[in-house]
């Protein structure tokens, strides 16, 4: 199966323009950009697999997408945890609840098998953090220039937040492989720091050339860690935008887009990545917390 294009819309934000691409509205099974990473999984033939296995934390977006992907596929879907949290276990729900509904096997607290002999089996780094992401990004990046050339924009800079950094890195790196025009990508990390997103780029890829742009805020930022000021802008982007944006990745890409006049004073277009269905734990987590802040 392939995607539509996804559309890009034009926000004001802050007095200031911006472009999003809706990669959130790509299809309504896949959070956005799951479904390009895992991309080259759907287009291809794969007459051995029978079972996909993956690993990671029981509320990802990865999770939930490469449930969707098995279920259409017709493979079997394992996926390893340290733990499960009690409250999650008794109240199912977000990207947990929806990959046990797909017929996710969940294999809690044990070791993962050496399966890279198994022929029927698709291993999937944590995240989708592998090669064959690329197939599918590069899609994404030939939509961005086709918009880029039909709306005559000179320069463009992209924007969009980090977690393993596969997406920034293969996004530069098809814009550089492509020539003319060449939107630079600027990104931030939000699951390590500078040091860490930068050895992820590494391991993708060797070539400085093709990485993107790192900015980062002076203050130290922990995951999933409940920000006011995330909070705060992620209520005043919906109020402003009417776009509801991911409450893990957005509101500090965008704290830190907001930091650097220098990038949106040439047409910027932010990427919004997909991950709302995950906003189901986050929101009731984050309105508990600031039960002062005005909706
Ligand atoms: C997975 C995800 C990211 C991070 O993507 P990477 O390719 O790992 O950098 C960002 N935003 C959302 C909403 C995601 O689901």
């Amino acid at each position: 199966m392939t995607f539509n294009s996804s559309p890009v819309q034009s926000i004001v934000f802050d007095n200031q323009q911006f472009f999003i691409k809706r990669d959130d509205l790509l299809h309504p099974d896949f959070s956005g950009n799951k479904a390009r990473k895992l991309h080259y999984f759907l287009q291809n033939d794969f007459p051995n697999i029978r079972k996909i296995v993956s690993y990671g934390s029981a509320q990802s977006n990865a999770m939930y997408s490469l449930s969707v992907l098995a279920k259409m596929r017709g493979w079997e879907f394992e996926y390893f945890v340290d733990h499960v949290a009690d409250y999650l276990k008794e109240n199912p729900h977000g990207n947990y609840k929806g990959a046990i509904d797909n017929g996710m096997n969940l294999c809690v607290g044990m070791d993962i098998p050496a399966l890279t002999m198994d022929k029927e089996i698709l291993f999937i780094e944590e995240g989708g953090r592998q090669k064959e992401a690329e197939y599918g990004i590069k899609i994404l990046a030939e939509e961005i220039i086709d918009w880029q050339v039909k709306n005559n924009i000179k320069e463009l800079n992209i924007f969009l937040p980090s977690g393993t950094g596969t997406t920034a890195l293969f996004l530069q790196k098809a814009f550089v492989e492509e020539g003319t025009p060449r939107p630079t990508v600027y990104t931030c990390p939000c699951v390590g720091d500078e040091t860490y997103l930068k050895k992820q780029f590494l391991e993708l890829e060797e070539n400085e050339i093709y990485h993107p742009t790192i900015l980062t805020l002076e203050k130290k930022h922990h995951f999933a860690k409940l920000y006011k000021e995330n909070y705060k802008i992620w209520l005043k982007l919906q109020q402003q935008t009417g776009v509801v944006f991911d409450l893990l990745y957005d509101p500090l890409g965008w704290r830190v887009l907001l930091a650097y006049p220098e990038v949106f004073s040439k047409p910027t277009l932010y990427i919004h990545q997909g991950g709302v269905l995950g906003n189901e734990s986050m929101l009731p987590r984050y309105e508990r917390k600031y039960k002062d802040i005005k909706k």
